[in-house]
């Protein structure tokens, strides 16, 4: 065990994010040219992308549109008129050495979400602003090879970006909140949100205050870029975090820069690296793209997109907990994905009782899709079996009503993914799954399973500290010997009944 000569200080993490989105519409923010991951290197351009004297530039409506939608559903103000800007930029990977952004007037202003946590709570996280732009190219430097190579594919991407206030107040709260965007974009059909292809960028801006000899300190600003997973998101806010503690800790008499810097993650070395300092808005001499017309939004398109944007994940996962009584994790689970959720809400529409087919979901369907995806890369949703809302409406009526137990009625779902076609009830029968409730069969099983089982009897009536286990013990053994086939109502009834005689 370590010990310390000095009281640590206490101190406040404050930690705000900056996200960029990539809008996956069909063509680029300001030109037709095809918006895409992968294609050969530079076969998604055109004269708009490449700079070329001459041209000029369109806003996509499908863009600001999608921006809008995002901004609904973080409770945004939707600007009434909002402008065009460009940013100076002076790498290849953007020919026309400006990026079109949104600087003083951006299309959505304050909102906020209610971000659920993980111990079952909320927290308000509030937005600052979100405005639409466009990505840049990339550039590649390869091993070997004198020059840069520039890939100009991704130059003109529709991007959101979206500014949080510094209300996260931990790395797993930086986390759960990106987490929490990701699926809203997805719900929304404004993103597929695949990390590995660059959908997703994080930048968390990152200080402390730390109460120390009765004072409050508060240690510079620093942003990490281009964070692409969540993982990463955790680990480089934990390690910033430590970082600023132990350089106050180092030097508590130096007065922290009030200049913000900015830093770049190693997620081989776990570790961030100072890459610029004092970087602020006039460095990048915004002014008004010439080019472009300020946007009015007029409150009925408003209202249009308002009326379009589905129910979230956020308000889902609460209306299963409180109209279905879901727990908090089966709410999370079946809500993850829109697509599952949608079946599930189809099937219980069509009046499936909604504990049946939670267990339906959670267990052979979730089981099945998992064994359906081939490999890592691949994800097979419980929506895309061949299992529709008709089928788990009836199924899950079969094993309410007693018709099935819930043993078989895994099996039968084995038979309805090799069988789209089949009806629930009819597969059940063809597989003699149905339940068996005849009185004379049912005590059959029942003198069978006593039979072969006296230790459990003899602990029934003489071990009162046993008694419940070996109640259970022996009601399984009659399920058994019936093949799952009895009905387990009947069979408590029957075997407490031998058992008392
Ligand atoms: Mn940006």
């Amino acid at each position: 065990m370590s010990t310390t000569t000095a009281a640590e200080p206490q101190y406040k993490v404050l930690i705000g994010m900056e996200i960029h989105v990539q809008l996956a519409t069909q063509s680029k923010m300001f030109t037709g040219a095809a918006n895409g991951f992968g294609g050969d290197p530079n076969s998604q351009v055109d004269p708009v992308i490449l700079g070329l004297p001459g041209v000029l530039p369109v806003i996509n409506k499908r863009a600001v549109e999608m921006a809008m939608m995002v901004g609904l559903a973080l409770n945004c103000q939707i600007a009434a008129q909002t402008k065009w800007d460009r940013k100076s930029y002076y790498y290849p990977d953007l020919p026309k050495n400006y990026q079109i952004s949104q600087y003083d007037q951006p299309l959505c202003g304050a909102g906020s979400i209610e971000l659920p946590l993980a111990d079952g709570g909320s927290k308000t996280v509030r937005i600052r602003r979100a405005h639409l732009e466009e990505d840049a190219g990339k550039l590649l430097h390869e091993a070997g090879m004198t020059e840069s190579l520039v890939d100009l594919n991704r130059a003109g991407t529709p991007l959101l970006e979206i500014v949080t206030e510094p209300d996260l107040t931990s790395p797993e709260e930086a986390r759960l909140f990106g987490e929490e965007l990701r699926r809203i974009c997805r719900y929304l059909g404004v993103s597929h949100g695949i990390m590995q292809q660059g959908h997703m960028r994080f930048e968390p801006n990152i200080n402390l205050h730390i109460y120390h000899h009765g004072k409050t300190i508060k240690t510079a600003i620093t942003e990490i870029k281009n964070l692409n997973s969540f993982r990463a998101v955790e680990r480089a806010c934990s390690y910033e975090i430590q970082r600023q503690l132990a350089e106050y800790l180092a030097h508590p008499e130096v007065m922290p820069s009030q200049g913000k810097s900015t830093r770049g993650w190693d997620d081989d070395k776990g570790m961030t690296l100072l890459q610029r300092e004092k970087e602020e808005a006039h460095d990048y001499r915004y002014f008004p793209d010439p080019d472009l017309v300020p946007l009015h939004i007029a409150p009925r398109w408003v209202e249009a997109i308002r009326s379009g944007v589905v129910e979230l994940p956020i308000a889902r996962r609460k209306r299963y907990q409180e109209v279905f009584g879901m727990s908090a994790k089966e709410a999370f689970s079946l809500t993850e994905e829109r697509a599952v959720a949608d079946l599930f809400d189809r099937a219980a529409s069509l009046g499936a009782p909604v504990r049946r087919l939670t267990n339906l979901f959670l267990g052979p369907a979730a089981k099945m899709a998992n064994e359906a995806a081939t490999d890592q890369a691949t994800t097979v949703l419980i929506s895309d079996l061949p299992v529709t809302a008709e089928q788990y409406a009836r199924l899950a009526q079969l094993v309410e009503t007693g018709g099935i137990s819930a043993t078989s009625a895994v099996m039968v779902f084995e038979h309805l993914i090799k069988h789209p076609e089949a009806d629930p009830a009819q597969a059940a029968e063809q597989l003699g799954l149905m339940q068996i409730r005849d009185q004379n069969q049912t005590e059959a099983w029942v003198m069978q399973a006593l039979a072969a089982n006296p230790q459990a009897i003899s602990d029934y009536k003489n071990n009162p500290k046993k008694k419940q286990a070996s109640l259970g013990f022996l009601r399984g053994a009659v399920m058994k010997a019936s093949q799952g086939k009895a009905d387990p109502k009947l069979v408590g009834e029957i075997l407490e009944a031998k058992l008392k005689a």
